[in-house]
């Protein structure tokens, strides 16, 4: 039996400088051979299945001979309708995956000298292909759980007769989230964002597999959880790691994205804070494979996922209501 795509040694192929030297047609056959993995690269219609379309002439196009559905090797995939040529998307996830902190709309826009807009709706692409790969993950095992607060900075008054008790709510924006991190020791990390540490319970509470043992600080709120599960605690005040008793895998999370907001980013905003957090899980999920595999994971799983309902026309919609925040 022929050796799996995925398997072989083309992964080496999608780091950074091999993509630089790639022409168009070879982007292409990259992108099917991934796509079309499950028929050895050949194109199958991506409505009804059949195995053997009516290649287009002028263009990289098929059509279907069953249902005359015509597609592109990124039709029905979150790269639809897109607008770069293939090889500027094998660059754009290579320049991504590299940046172990996050890269920027901005940036990226200078990498690929295309628009900002652009550069920025395909970052954000990339992030919902790399969440889709732990949608529905339950936790198990040993899970270490912990809370960081992000955004909702409230800058300092010049004066300071002029300055308050940021600490106080009535002098705070609203904006501020926790996100709270589940993380497998030796596995996935998940996040998601909420009002408040003590509102993550329910969730932590439904999505940790029993039979698990949860480690968590000092904090009340998680006392909860030990109706449920095996719960072991750090109390931070005394001790950082007891040996078994830390969670320090779930604050090298936070590290990873508190630096992606302070040194990358320098600002997260609400709307978008699930996103950043679920890319930082990725890159910790993925840090120990070689920059070709990381790049063929996001290739991967963006010619698996659908169209973007946040991000498909996301310029156009944004425009036509007059706003855009960010
Ligand atoms: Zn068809």
């Amino acid at each position: 039996m022929a050796q799996h795509f995925l398997l072989s040694a083309a992964v080496r192929s999608l780091s950074l400088a091999q993509v630089a030297r790639m022409s168009d047609e070879e982007a292409l056959e990259t992108f099917k051979s991934i796509r079309w993995s499950a028929n050895e690269g050949r194109p199958f219609c991506p409505k009804c299945g059949c195995t053997d379309p009516y290649p287009r002439k002028s263009k990289p196009l098929w059509e279907c001979k069953g249902c005359e559905h015509v597609f592109s090797v990124t039709s029905g995939t979150i790269f639809a309708s897109r607008k770069l040529p293939i090889r500027d998307y094998l660059l754009a996830i290579a320049i991504f995956c590299n940046g172990a902190k996050g890269h920027s709309a901005l940036q990226l826009s200078r990498d690929l000298d295309c628009q900002y807009k652009t550069a920025f709706v395909l970052a954000h692409k990339l992030r919902e292909a790399m969440a889709n790969q732990v949608i529905g993950h339950k936790p198990a095992g040993d899970v270490e759980i912990d809370g960081g607060y992000f955004g909702g900075y409230i800058k300092p008054r010049n004066w300071k007769e002029n300055r308050r008790d940021r600490r106080l709510a009535r002098n705070q924006t609203g904006k501020r989230r926790v996100v709270v991190v589940m993380r497998e020791r030796g596995g996935n990390t998940l996040p998601a964002v909420f009002q408040s540490e003590d509102a993550s319970v329910p969730t932590i509470r439904a999505t940790v597999r029993p039979g698990s043992t949860i480690y968590a600080d000092e904090a009340a709120h998680w006392d909860a959880l030990a109706a449920r599960h095996l719960t072991k605690r750090i109390n931070h005040s005394q001790v950082y790691s007891d040996g078994e008793g830390c969670i320090n895998q779930a604050e090298s999370f936070f590290s990873r994205l508190r630096r992606a907001e302070v040194g990358t980013h320098h600002h997260i905003s609400g709307p978008y804070l699930a996103a950043y957090s679920s890319e930082m899980a990725w890159r910790e999920n993925n840090r120990r494979i070689s920059n070709g595999e990381q790049s063929l994971a996001v290739t991967a799983a963006s010619l698996r996922a659908a169209p973007s309902k946040s991000w498909k026309g996301y310029w156009q919609r944004s425009w036509s209501n007059g706003q855009h925040v960010d």
